[in-house]
């Protein structure tokens, strides 16, 4: 594997290689914060040229560590590279990418889950949510662990339009466990169709870019990484609270294997259980012995406009949660046999 910072840096001037880099700084992965580095800078040109055309853009890296992708975002000539990494280790390597740049990057010593990047660019950037994307991108490699929870923080962020996407349709491009990628991506009927597919492809356009072997990586991963790339859509597949379709896949996808009116079933509470099962299925013309996977978003999205009529009508319905009520009988039970 090539540990060479030199083949693409024609823009920074000479600098250390990131293998020097890292033992310069003494940056040893740590394995349980599932630090893996990307350090061969073909690899690295190769991601960020898959979020577009980034001259003049400004980007936000999320978790840079020793700079491989933050190298190849400079070399791309973007306007300002903004960067929030956790681990102070990699602060003073990235600073030295700061003076290498002119000052182009910007350091926040920082958690991503939490950093409020709602304030983080010029407000000029801003665009209507209806226009082209604004020229602000999200890219990043970060541990599998962080990057699952933040992608469904994101997309919460697209469908209430804030965060990030207070700037408008702001894009992404990101990585994660190649199975994952697959999820994300996979069309009705494929082997991978689960919660995350729906989730992802009823606010975005999705396109898994290509899969980096786990042995591109230091130290080399369990899997492979898939890169994958997230345009907002002008206009959501479901317009329905992300709340509510969040719930309504959640428990669809519950029962992967099995017909879909199992899981549509526990939407609702025993008494009512089989009439509004019926009434969904129904109202939402939904085959109930179709399985999870092969449903479309469009069925999705009739069961979602189905279930928030259902919601309006009964206000209680919306907090029944199926997985509560087997926890609370269970708990009964047990206090029950102990008395
Ligand atoms: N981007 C670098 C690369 O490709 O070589 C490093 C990748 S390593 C898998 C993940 C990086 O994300 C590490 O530098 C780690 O410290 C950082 N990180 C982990 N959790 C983070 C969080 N919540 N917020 C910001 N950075 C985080």
């Amino acid at each position: 594997m090539s540990v060479s910072g030199k083949l693409s840096t024609l823009r920074l001037p000479p600098l250390p290689t990131l293998g020097e880099i890292i033992k310069l700084y003494n940056l040893r992965a740590e394995k349980h914060l599932s630090q893996n580095f990307l350090l061969d800078l073909r690899l690295t040109d190769k991601i960020v040229r898959k979020a577009g055309d980034l001259k003049n853009a400004y980007v936000c890296e999320v978790g840079p560590g020793p700079g491989g992708i933050t190298r190849s975002l400079i070399n791309a000539d973007v306007e300002e590279l903004l960067v929030v990494e956790k681990d102070t280790r990699f602060i003073p390597g990235l600073k030295m990418l700061n003076e290498a740049s002119n000052g182009k990057v910007r350091i926040v010593h920082g958690d991503i889950l939490t950093y409020r990047m709602d304030r983080a660019f010029p407000n000029h950037l801003k665009k209507k949510w209806e226009d082209d994307p604004p020229n602000i991108h999200i890219i990043g490699n970060l541990p599998f662990n962080v990057s699952t929870p933040l992608i469904i923080k994101w997309l919460e962020n697209i469908a209430n339009r804030d965060g990030p996407f207070t700037y408008g349709r702001t894009q992404m491009t990101l990585t994660f466990q190649k199975e994952v990628a697959e999820r994300m991506t996979a069309s009705t009927g494929g082997r991978q169709r689960s919660r995350l597919s729906i989730m992802c492809q009823y606010l975005c356009n999705v396109k898994n870019c290509f899969t980096i072997p786990g042995s591109a990586f230091v130290p080399k991963p369990e899997v492979d990484v898939g890169v994958v790339h997230f345009t907002p859509l002008i206009k959501p597949q479901i317009e329905q609270p992300f709340k509510l379709v969040e719930k309504v896949v959640q428990n669809i996808f519950q029962f992967r294997g099995k017909y879909c009116h199992h899981g549509v079933a526990n939407l609702f509470p025993e008494e009512q259980r089989l009439k509004l099962t019926e009434k969904i299925l129904m109202l939402a013309d939904v085959d109930p012995t179709k399985r999870p996977r092969e449903l479309t978003i469009s069925h999705f999205r009739n069961l979602c406009n189905v279930y928030r009529q259902l919601c309006d009508e009964d206000p209680n319905l919306f907090t029944y949660n199926f997985r509560e009520e087997l926890r609370l009988k269970k708990l009964h039970r047990v206090t029950h046999e102990a008395s």
